[in-house]
């Protein structure tokens, strides 16, 4: 469905079940339109407010579920692995940060890379048994 919020420029009838009452030309209108599965464009308009109370009326019929599968998936964790999570994500960030900088430094630098990435490997293991290697680590 398409909808559109725009002046009412001829006369139609609201699409809202408990409204069924005319917009009139110059008034705010909700213009809706979705094409059927055989090519056939359907129009419906509203009063705004109509809209939105059926809108919303739907919607209470309707509750709010989260789609499952969706989204990344929340880590069943204690407070405490959840903290020490967080704290080796911040040192790995660092870590990298500092092997930014480094690489345009080269090669002075290749001692302390190697170092640096000898401690990302270590953070690796530690942050594994604390809900596993993020996919983006690897
Ligand atoms: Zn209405």
């Amino acid at each position: 469905m398409n909808l559109k919020l725009s002046w009412c420029r001829r006369r139609v009838t609201c699409s809202a079940e408990f409204c069924q009452k005319e917009i009139s030309v110059g008034n705010p209108i909700i213009k809706g339109t979705y094409k059927t599965k055989n090519g056939l464009t359907i129009r419906r308009y509203w009063h705004p407010g109509c809209w939105l109370e059926a809108g919303l009326a739907y919607l209470h019929t309707h509750p709010y579920q989260k789609v499952p599968g969706k989204g990344r998936p929340t880590l069943e964790l204690s407070q405490y692995d959840k903290r020490a999570r967080r704290l080796l994500t911040c040192r790995r960030a660092r870590a990298m940060q500092r092997i930014r900088w480094l690489i345009p430094r080269l090669p002075d630098s290749e001692g302390m890379i190697d170092r640096l990435y000898e401690q990302i490997e270590g953070i690796k293991q530690e942050i594994a048994k604390v809900g596993g290697i993020p996919k983006s680590w690897e």
